[in-house]
């Protein structure tokens, strides 16, 4: 990019593996787009030594802010000096806005990246019985902004079965108006299922749910990326459901991450 010069504002991502990151090419075409001098820029860090990656970010003067992914995003919650709200409750940090002093915030914006992503497709959440399966660190991020928008019912799958029961628990404390459970593979009865495991990005994966009972008017809503039509996708839109694709999540994601960086000249209102 011939346009970074010292006055750049710079934000970089914290992935391992690294190669896969999607949010660079998203995050500069939104910079690029908006006209703003920015750049984030992937960099690879291994697990131990993230604590030694931080406390060097910290001291970099110029550095905004920073997106978090996988493995990274439970670890360095406890490396930030603060975490907001919905960062608490979930456990984990997918960007941290670096102040001034070398303070870091962390923030945690999955969740409303999957609703927001929803909304834009015309799908509402507000009111709606929703089937989760998955209990990581995504889904965790998932299950607290459909309770925090409103969803009605939310049932958690898993396949390790405590931690739904465990995830399940934690967003009924935080939002009781919301009938939360742990349940089966079976989604009956449900308006919208999404998938928030990682099943479903390599060959052979085994489905998240019990596909045969999708039918209309069932959403089929993912998380993953790539590939874009996951199995799970391909079976719900066999039996005729309305399908929502992981990519979405991700775009939406990124207007919030850049305004809570303070990497766009937008007050952050979260
Ligand atoms: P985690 O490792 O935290 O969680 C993985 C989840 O998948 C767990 O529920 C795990 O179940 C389940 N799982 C994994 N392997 C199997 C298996 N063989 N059989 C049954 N269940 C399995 O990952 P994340 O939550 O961080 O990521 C999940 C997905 O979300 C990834 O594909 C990631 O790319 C995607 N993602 C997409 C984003 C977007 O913007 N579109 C943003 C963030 C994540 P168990 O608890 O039993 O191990």
């Amino acid at each position: 990019r011939a346009s970074i010069s010292g006055q750049t504002a710079i934000t970089v991502i914290l992935a391992h593996p690294v190669a896969h990151v999607r949010a660079p090419q998203a995050m500069n075409a939104h910079y690029d787009a908006l006209g703003y001098d920015g750049v984030l820029v992937p960099l690879q860090v291994l697990p131990e030594d993230l604590a030694t990656v931080v406390a060097g970010l910290r001291r970099l003067r110029n550095l905004r802010g920073i997106v978090v992914t996988v493995p990274h995003k439970e670890a360095i919650a406890s490396l930030c000096d603060e975490l907001t709200a919905d960062a608490r409750q979930v456990g984990a940090v997918n960007v941290i806005r670096r102040e001034e002093d070398g303070r870091l915030t962390g923030g945690q914006f999955d969740g409303e990246g999957f609703v927001a992503g929803l909304r834009g497709a015309g799908h509402e959440v507000t009111g709606r019985a929703v089937f989760m399966a998955g209990a990581g660190g995504a889904a965790a991020g998932l299950a607290f902004a459909l309770a925090r928008h409103g969803a009605r019912r939310l049932t958690i799958h898993n396949r390790t079965a405590a931690k739904a029961e465990e995830l399940a628990a934690r967003v009924r404390a935080a939002y009781p108006a919301c009938d939360t459970r742990a349940g089966g593979a079976d989604p009956s009865g449900h308006d919208i299922v999404a998938n928030a495991t990682s099943l479903g990005m390599h060959e052979g994966d085994a489905l998240p749910l019990e596909v045969a009972r999708l039918a209309p008017p069932m959403l089929a809503a993912e998380v993953i990326m790539a590939p874009e039509v996951t199995p799970f996708l391909a079976e719900a839109a066999k039996r005729g459901c309305a399908t929502h694709g992981g990519k979405p999540m991700l775009t939406a994601q990124i207007a919030l991450l850049a305004r809570f960086m303070g990497a766009i000249a937008v007050p952050c209102d979260r």
